[in-house]
C-alpha cells in the first residue's frame, strides 16, 4: 500500500480539507503515477455536495489527471517509468460486456468503476480521484499523453475534452452544419474549440453577455445572449445540433425550439433536478433530444491524439489546492476562464 495525500470532502457540503489513505499495490497490468495536475470539473462539485444522490464519502474527486509514471507492473506493455500518463473518469470495467467490447466503458452494462465516487469492480472498495498524491490504474485505463502541449491545459481534456469530442464524433458534426453550444464554462469552451475545428459554424448560447469576446477568440462566428428575447428569436429554427452543457436547471422547450427541422439537442450538462419538456417541443420538426456521457477508452485516446496534432488544450487558470473551496463557489458564479487546474505540488 502507498501512503497517499489528499484533499477530501469528509461529508456532503463540507469543505474540501487536507486528508490521507492508501493506494494499493502495484498489480502485474497497473501503472503507479504521481499526479501533476488535476483538473476540476463541475461534476466534482455536483458529488462532493452530493447534488446526485448515494455519494459515497470520505470522497477525493478529481476525474482529469495528468502525471508521470513512478512504476509499472511487471505485464504492463504501454508505460514505462518516467512517462506522461493520464486517467479520466473511469478506472475499470468488466471488459466482457457487449459495450465494453466495443469500447463504451463509460457504458459498462454490469457498472463501471469511476474515478472517485464509485468502487472498484469488486463492488466493495471505493475508489479515490485525482485530488491526491498518486494513483494506481490499470494500464488499459491510463492515457498516453503527448509531451508537445503544456501538460496542465491537457488535464482537463480527460473529461470536459472528451465529454464534448465524443458527441461531435458520433453524430458527425462538422462542415455544413450549424451548431449551437450552450454554456460557456469548462465544458462549453472545448466544444467550441473542437466545433471550429470539425469545419462547422459555431454559435455560443450563452447566459453571460461579458463572455462574448472571448466566446470569439475561442473560434465562435455568432454569439448569442440567452436572457435577450430578440436574439433568440433570431436562432429560432435555425440550429443542426445544440451541444448543452449548462449545469444548472434551464428550459430545455426554449432550446428545443432553436433546432431546425431533424435537430438533435445533445445534453451533456447534468442539472441536479428534472426538467418538463412539451411533446410539441419535439414533434413538430421531428426533433432529438439526446444525451452523452464521457467517451470509452479508444476514443479518449483518440481525442487525447486529434489535440496534440491540431495543438488544442484547454485553457486554464491553475490554482492552489488550498484554494479549491473558493474555486468551487468562483465556478458556481460562472467565474472560470475556463477551467481550474490544480498545480498538484501544492498539495
Ligand atoms: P462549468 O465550467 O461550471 O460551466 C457551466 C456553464 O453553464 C457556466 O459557465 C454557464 O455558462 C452555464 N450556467 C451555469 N449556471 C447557469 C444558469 N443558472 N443558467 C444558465 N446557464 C448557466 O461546468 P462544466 O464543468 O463545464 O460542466 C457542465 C455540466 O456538465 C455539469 O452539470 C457537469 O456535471 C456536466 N458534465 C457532464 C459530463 C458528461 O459526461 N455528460 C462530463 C463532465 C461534466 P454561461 O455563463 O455561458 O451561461
Ligand atoms: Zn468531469
Ligand atoms: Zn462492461
Amino acid at each position: 500500500m502507498t501512503a497517499t495525500k489528499a484533499y477530501a470532502a469528509q461529508q456532503a457540503h463540507a469543505p474540501l480539507a487536507p486528508w490521507q489513505f492508501d493506494r494499493r499495490e502495484v498489480g502485474p497490468h497497473d501503472v503507479q503515477f504521481d499526479i501533476l495536475f488535476c483538473g476540476v470539473c463541475h461534476s466534482d462539485l455536483h458529488q462532493v455536495r452530493d447534488e446526485w444522490g448515494g455519494a459515497i464519502f470520505p470522497m477525493v474527486p478529481g476525474h482529469e489527471i495528468v502525471g508521470r509514471v513512478t512504476k509499472v507492473g511487471a505485464h504492463v506493455k504501454k508505460f514505462k517509468v518516467g512517462d506522461l500518463a493520464g486517467t479520466g473518469c473511469i478506472v475499470d470495467s468488466c471488459r466482457t460486456c457487449d459495450n465494453c467490447k466495443q469500447g463504451l466503458e463509460q457504458f459498462c452494462l454490469t457498472g463501471g468503476s469511476f474515478t472517485y465516487n464509485s468502487t472498484e469492480q469488486d463492488k466493495k472498495t471505493p475508489t479515490y480521484g485525482g485530488y491526491s498524491s498518486s494513483i494506481v490504474v490499470h494500464e488499459d485505463f491510463t492515457l498516453k499523453i503527448s509531451d508537445k502541449l503544456n501538460l496542465a491545459a491537457v488535464a482537463p481534456l480527460l473529461c470536459a475534452g472528451i465529454t464534448t469530442y465524443s458527441p461531435i464524433r458520433h453524430w458527425k458534426m462538422g462542415k455544413g452544419h450549424r451548431i449551437g453550444v450552450m454554456g460557456l464554462g469548462g465544458l462549453g469552451h472545448m466544444a467550441v474549440k473542437f466545433a471550429v475545428s470539425f469545419g462547422a459554424e459555431v454559435t455560443m448560447l450563452s447566459s453571460s453577455a461579458a463572455k462574448e469576446a472571448d466566446a470569439k477568440k475561442l473560434g465562435a462566428h455568432k454569439f448569442v445572449l440567452t436572457s435577450d428575447a430578440q436574439q433568440i428569436k433570431q436562432v429560432t429554427g435555425y440550429f443542426d445540433f445544440i451541444i448543452d452543457t449548462v449545469s444548472a436547471p434551464h428550459d430545455y422547450n426554449l432550446t428545443l425550439s432553436l433546432l431546425r427541422t431533424n435537430g438533435v439537442q445533445v445534453c451533456v450538462g447534468v442539472p441536479p433536478t428534472p426538467t418538463q419538456i412539451y411533446g410539441f417541443s419535439l414533434i413538430g420538426g421531428r426533433k432529438s433530444l439526446a444525451g452523452s456521457l464521457i467517451g470509452g477508452l479508444p476514443e479518449t485516446q483518440e481525442m487525447l491524439d486529434y489535440c496534440a496534432e491540431h495543438n488544442i488544450v484547454s485553457d486554464i487558470e491553475i490554482i492552489n489546492i488550498r484554494d479549491i473551496n473558493t474555486a468551487y463557489e468562483r465556478m458556481l458564479k460562472g467565474d472560470v476562464r475556463y477551467r481550474f487546474v490544480i498545480d498538484m505540488a501544492t498539495l
